[in-house]
């Protein structure tokens, strides 16, 4: 058995070489074999669990890592507040989250930057494309400075997914998706909360 295997790390987003820390290999009643162990990964030392499944002696291996990226760990706003979006950016909005749910990073690259254009479009910010519009934000003062490149940085994720067909890594859309929820939460939920908290002044 070998002591070391390379395999996917969720902290690392990558393949990497991982020490076995502990293995069981466990013999189907077919020429299945499944091997149970706990990895060490060798770049980041995060622990994690792996089940290497082979069909048959020459089948490829299949490996199975838990905890893995398909979990998920962004944020979604809750229906309670995506019913205050304008319809056409509620649906997108309900579009992009499957997409974060099947792991489709080529469609979420275009989905997040389709979602901005939408806020530009739904709160009429002027420019011809989207560059000049998320600028015009800045000076509407709807979005922050800091707020700012990170928008961008949305724009050109869009654009390499839309034209060369190339998708980030999870873990960096879920970053992107943190910054489009504030956005929408600043624009369409932050001011109906403030209507609703009446103060006897
Ligand atoms: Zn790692």
């Amino acid at each position: 058995m070998n002591k070391t295997v390379l395999t996917y790390c969720s902290e690392c987003d990558g393949d990497k070489n991982h020490k076995k820390l502990f293995s069981k290999m466990i013999r189907g009643n077919s020429k299945s074999i499944e091997e149970f162990s706990i990895v060490e990964c060798m770049g980041c030392d995060s622990v994690s669990f792996l089940q290497i499944v082979k069909l048959s002696k020459r089948s490829k291996p299949m490996h199975f890592n838990y905890p893995d990226d398909s979990e998920g760990y962004y944020n979604v706003l809750s229906q309670e507040y995506v019913k205050f979006f304008p319809k056409m950016i509620r649906g997108l909005y309900d579009e992009v989250i499957s997409a974060f749910e099947t792991n489709s990073v080529i469609l979420l690259g275009v989905g997040l930057r389709a979602l901005v254009e939408a806020i530009c479009m739904d709160q009429s910010i002027p420019g011809n494309n989207l560059l000049k519009k998320i600028e015009a934000l800045h000076h509407e003062g709807l979005i922050s400075k800091s707020e700012l490149p990170i928008l961008d940085k949305l724009r050109i994720i869009g654009n390499n997914s839309a034209h060369k067909m190339e998708g980030l890594p999870m873990k960096k859309l879920e970053l992107a998706l943190g910054i489009v929820n504030h956005i929408l939460t600043s624009i369409y939920i932050l001011p109906i909360i403030n209507k609703r908290l009446k103060i006897d002044k």
